[in-house]
């Protein structure tokens, strides 16, 4: 067996790949099969992704569209109750930013709207891939004449004003820590996950070292009795589940693992939705262990968002 620590990595370099290195680098943590990306692997993988409706992917990357039309043309998106998209109304028009699975889903509940066509067939123009199954530019309306819509880039949402960069400027956080820890991290509905998966993941197998991970325990201290009978616990249960592996699949010898576990998971969203997550997460009421992640975490993001 093996203990590490609980560690985090936003994922601001990732925010400058294309949207589907993104969506690949995203999605490949869940068969923890991050070795297989080359040069080409995104857009396949993406295809596939979207094929078998594992849909969570395809929130792991945002485009923010600036849409020029009147107020009426803008009432008719909202008639749509778009849910999943960030909307806010700008002296030409208005601002809107959404994942890739929102605009999709968006567009097929929708497609005869003309502002939801327009969006999408400046989304699609770039980036067909991301829309097959959903939403077909050669079938599409012609856009409008009185409504333009433009990508709006990365550097321009970040130079943003502060209340519509809170809204629109959506930030990736790798963690490492145990299930406990993302038991809780999944209950904040406003965001999308991804997580290494224990019915895709294998443990015996090399990739893994042959042995389950756990996370070091914030409340004991190495060299305590209480610190050994904890890893007395987790080597007995490493026992067991490898003993399961050699006659049941990964999803039945899972069924004992414990909390301790090591687990990754990606959580995105935006910069008002991590500041809510930093009230909760990291007051003296929440759980020890989502404070020793969350606190230096909060950190670092107060020196890149300094104004949030
Ligand atoms: C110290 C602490 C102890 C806790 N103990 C428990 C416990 O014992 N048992 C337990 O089950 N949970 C517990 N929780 C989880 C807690 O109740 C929340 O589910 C979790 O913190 C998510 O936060 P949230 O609901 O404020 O907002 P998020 O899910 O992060 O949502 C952000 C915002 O979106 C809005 N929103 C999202 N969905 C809805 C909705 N359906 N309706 C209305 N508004 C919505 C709200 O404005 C909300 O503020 C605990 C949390 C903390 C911090």
């Amino acid at each position: 067996m093996k203990v590490v620590d609980p560690s985090f990595e936003i994922q601001d370099e990732l925010d400058r790949s294309s949207l589907a290195v993104r969506l690949e680098a995203c999605g490949r943590i869940c068969y923890k099969s991050e070795d297989k990306i080359t040069e080409d692997s995104a857009v396949p993988f993406v295809r596939k992704v979207a094929g078998h409706g594992h849909n969570s992917v395809l929130e792991m990357a945002v485009a923010t569209l600036e849409v020029t039309c009147s107020p009426a043309k803008l009432s008719e998106l909202h008639e749509c109750q778009p849910r999943y998209l960030v909307i806010d109304r700008t002296a030409s028009g208005c601002l809107v930013t959404g994942s890739i699975r929102a605009f999709r889903e968006i567009a097929v509940q929708h497609g005869g709207n003309q502002l939801v066509n327009d969006m999408l067939l400046v989304l699609f123009t770039r980036t067909p891939y991301l829309f097959e199954g959903a939403f077909d530019g050669a079938r599409a309306l012609p856009a409008a004449g009185d409504i333009k819509v433009r990508k709006v880039g990365l550097a321009e949402v970040e130079a943003l004003p502060i209340d519509l960069l809170r809204r629109h400027r959506h930030v990736g956080v790798k963690f490492i820590v145990n299930r406990a820890v993302t038991h809780e991290l999944v209950r904040h509905r406003p965001c999308s996950f991804l997580q290494e998966s224990q019915r895709y993941c294998r443990y015996s197998q090399d990739k893994f070292g042959n042995q389950v991970t756990f996370i070091k325990p914030l409340f004991y201290e190495k060299g305590t009795a209480e610190y050994s009978l904890w890893q007395q616990a987790m080597e007995e249960t490493e026992r067991l589940y490898l003993r399961l592996l050699e006659t049941s699949s990964p999803q039945a010898a899972r069924t004992v693992l414990p909390n301790s576990c090591k687990t990754e998971i990606i959580m995105y969203c935006n910069l008002a939705e991590w500041k809510h997550i930093f009230a909760l997460r990291t007051s003296q009421a929440a759980e020890p262990s989502m404070r020793e992640i969350m606190i230096p975490l909060a950190g670092e993001m107060r020196r890149r968002y300094p104004l949030l």
